[in-house]
């Protein structure tokens, strides 16, 4: 382990000039802390402080009904900063451990257990600026980044030297450093396990020692990964890459059921050692069938072999035809296996939807599946799994429900029941697979050696208890540790276990609200742009490929800002005209079209969205103009006509029109 003081990082990194930078109208700062935080010498770093564009920190991907949020937390920050080196992280946290201002570590926003949420104000600090792989070492298949790299792009320039990740979460647009802190487990981790075992080495800056670098061998190396923010922000990355493999092949083989499916599943992992295995109970296929343009999957609980090698490739051809089993065509099982990255499509169906997530031994997956889908029943509920299998005894296993957002007490108490579910099962031995916010009522299923050593570690890094504060350990929020009462384990865990128990009594009375709220409440016809905006999952896939976001650096820009600015108008919030004028800095690239996990159509609604807005604020067409100019001959640009990702390639945009491009 070397530490260094804080003030002073380990590796030279390079920042974003300013030439790649288009300066938008300025903004008036608002409030103190912005103020503070420019005149205390901040470098590398851009501070937002208006509160049209604080108030898309103010959530991450999770939808938990606004009303609720509100009363428990003060989510909306007093400052946002957006760093693009080491150094910029070292002054936030300088600053903050002077005045005392907590820092909350953001990357994507696309985790939705509330990690990045402000629970009580303070600095979001985003990283997902910090975007530059430092090196790729082809020999030694080591690839180094700044931790706000995402891993689509990280993947893309590694394809360049005919190398690939070992893991990634199946949101490529999330970031390395969220990934680190969070989650760990995504594709491909059935045979190379959590992210802990791919990553060599790691950068952490810290309030209390400064920029710590630590290796595997280290022991609080581990204790980084799921740390969610609360020991320091994790600035870079070193990780194993590998060669991209020459030939790869997904298999698809249907089931009656999902136990003879996982009894397969557990098969295939021990006699095939495959590179990825995953199992999708049969409602989630009926989606994908209603994606395509007909119902083409056989309908039953599908299992996902993918393999890279020719031994693998033929011990999966004896396992099927020991057991007589037919597989699927390729092109269905690569159609699944591609559809990896787009989990969230079916979304729209709802619009909205709810789960959770839990990691639990191979052996008591069949039992809680079925628990969950008994208790489901009687909770007026749908639900669909997907389990990703782990080497060892463990799986992690998804559980989804749609739901529909734009009813606020349906929305409400299908949120109550996805704690429920939990709860079933936590108490059949499983433990959620993030904290956050809103597993805050499970915290006590933590590893509990873990949690007291990521303790003693938060004493060292973070005396001050600055970062991301009020979670992890303790929830609080507007009114201080009262607010967290409602989700601390020792008042929520009996009190969701005793609904289970009382389930006679209590269910009936769910089932009455709900079925009210279904009939009575049924939302009324939304506007158009509302209506899309409830079907956007907020996942943030749309910002990182945003030529706009890329030369403004505000996400208002983005077509996840812009759903937000929608939902804001219809709540009757005021939208400044420096906001509105963001909203209209556009290439119409339809890039943010291509990678929507919602699949939404999104010109219309920016179309929309930007004549309502004219109407309140005119439209400034000489600004159009010059952030047209500045985005086409910017090197952003260009990466990502390269890429393919531009393909309503902008000519020339006017003013006043319908923002035709
Ligand atoms: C469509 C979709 C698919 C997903 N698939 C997967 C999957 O396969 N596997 C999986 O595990 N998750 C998955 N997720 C959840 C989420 O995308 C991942 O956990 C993701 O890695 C979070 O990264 P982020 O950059 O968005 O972090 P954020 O959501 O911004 O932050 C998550 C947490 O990490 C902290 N944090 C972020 N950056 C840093 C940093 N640099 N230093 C210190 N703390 C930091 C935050 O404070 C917060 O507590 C998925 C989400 C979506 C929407
Ligand atoms: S059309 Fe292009 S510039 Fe406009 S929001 Fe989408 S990605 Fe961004
Ligand atoms: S517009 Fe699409 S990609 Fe962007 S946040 Fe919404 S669902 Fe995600």
């Amino acid at each position: 382990m070397e530490s260094a003081d804080v003030g002073r990082a380990i590796s030279p990194e390079p920042s974003r000039s300013a030439q790649t930078t288009f300066s938008a109208k300025e903004e008036p700062p608002e409030g103190l802390l912005p103020q503070g935080l420019l005149k205390s010498g901040l470098r590398h770093a851009r501070v937002a402080s208006s509160l049209g564009e604080r108030m898309l920190y103010s959530r991450d991907q999770s939808e938990i009904p606004n009303f609720l949020k509100q009363i428990l937390f003060d989510p909306t920050p007093e400052a946002v900063v957006q760093a693009e080196s080491a150094e910029g992280v070292l002054d936030v946290l300088r600053f903050a451990l002077q005045t005392g201002i907590s820092v909350i570590p953001r990357g994507a926003g696309s985790s939705p257990f509330g990690g990045s949420m402000p629970v009580r104000g303070g600095i979001v600090l985003d990283m997902s600026r910090m975007d530059k792989v430092i090196g790729i070492d082809k020999a030694a298949r080591t690839a180094t980044v700044q931790a706000g790299v995402r891993w689509a792009d990280l993947d893309h320039e590694l394809g360049k030297k005919g190398l690939t990740l070992m893991t990634c979460p199946s949101s490529k647009f999330s970031t390395v450093g969220g990934w680190v802190s969070t989650g760990g487990i995504g594709l491909n981790s059935f045979s190379r396990g959590h992210l802990m075992r791919n990553v060599l080495s790691l950068e952490i800056a810290t309030p209390g020692s400064g920029v710590v670098r630590l290796t595997q061998a280290d022991k609080d190396f581990q204790l980084v990964f799921g740390s969610e923010g609360q020991l320091g922000v994790v600035t870079s990355v070193t990780l194993q890459v590998r060669p991209v493999p020459e030939r790869s092949r997904p298999r698809l083989v249907m089931f009656p059921d999902h136990a003879s499916a996982l009894s397969f599943a557990e098969d295939a992992a021990v006699a095939v050692k495959p590179v990825h295995i995953f199992f999708e109970s049969a409602l989630r296929v009926s989606y994908t069938n209603k994606m395509l343009d007909a119902p083409r999957i056989t309908p039953g609980d599908a299992v996902i072999v993918y393999i890279e090698d020719e031994p693998s490739q033929k011990a999966f051809d004896e396992l099927i035809a020991s057991n007589h089993l037919k597989e699927e065509p390729e092109y269905l099982a690569r159609y699944v296996w591609n559809e990896r990255f787009f989990p969230m499509k079916i979304r729209r169906f709802g619009p909205g939807m709810l789960g959770l997530e839990i990691v639990a031994s191979k052996g008591s997956l069949r039992d809680i599946i079925s628990s969950i889908s008994t208790r489901s029943v009687e909770l007026d509920l749908a639900p669909m799994f997907e389990v990703h299998m782990l080497p060892g005894d463990e799986a992690l296993m998804l559980c989804f429900f749609m739901t529909d957002q734009g009813n606020t007490l349906l929305f409400t108490l299908d949120a109550f029941k996805s704690l429920l579910l939990t709860r079933l099962a936590v108490d059949m031995g499983a433990r959620p697979y993030s904290v956050g916010i809103w597993n805050h009522a499970f915290s006590d299923v933590a590893e509990k050696g873990r949690k007291d050593a990521m303790h003693k570690l938060k004493t060292v890094y973070d005396p001050r208890g600055v970062m991301n504060p009020g979670k992890y350990f303790r929830l609080s929020g507007r009114f201080g540790p009262v607010s967290g009462l409602m989700m601390e384990p020792k008042l929520m865990g009996p009190v969701l276990k005793a609904i289970l128990r009382l389930s006679p009594l209590t269910f009936p009375i769910l089932h009455r609200a709900t079925e009210f709220a279904r009939e009575r409440l049924e939302p009324k016809s939304r506007p158009m742009d509302l209506r899309v905006a409830d079907e956007c999952a907020m996942c943030g896939a749309c910002v990182g490929v945003c030529p706009a976001y890329l030369a403004v650096g505000d996400e208002r820009v983005t077509a996840r800002g812009k759903m937000l600015t929608a939902k804001a108008m219809a709540a009757g919030d005021r939208i400044t005209k420096e906001h509105a004028h963001r909203t209209f800095l556009c290439m119409r690239c339809k890039a943010c079209e291509q990678v929507c996990q919602s699949k939404l159509e999104l010109i219309p609604f920016y179309e929309e969205l930007e004549r309502r807005l004219e109407q309140i604020h005119g439209r400034d067409a000489q600004e159009i103009e010059r952030f047209v100019r500045f985005s086409e001959s910017s090197p952003e640009y260009d990466a990502l006509v390269e890429r393919g990702l531009v393909i309503g390639a902008p000519k020339h945009r006017g003013g006043g029109g319908q923002g035709a491009v």
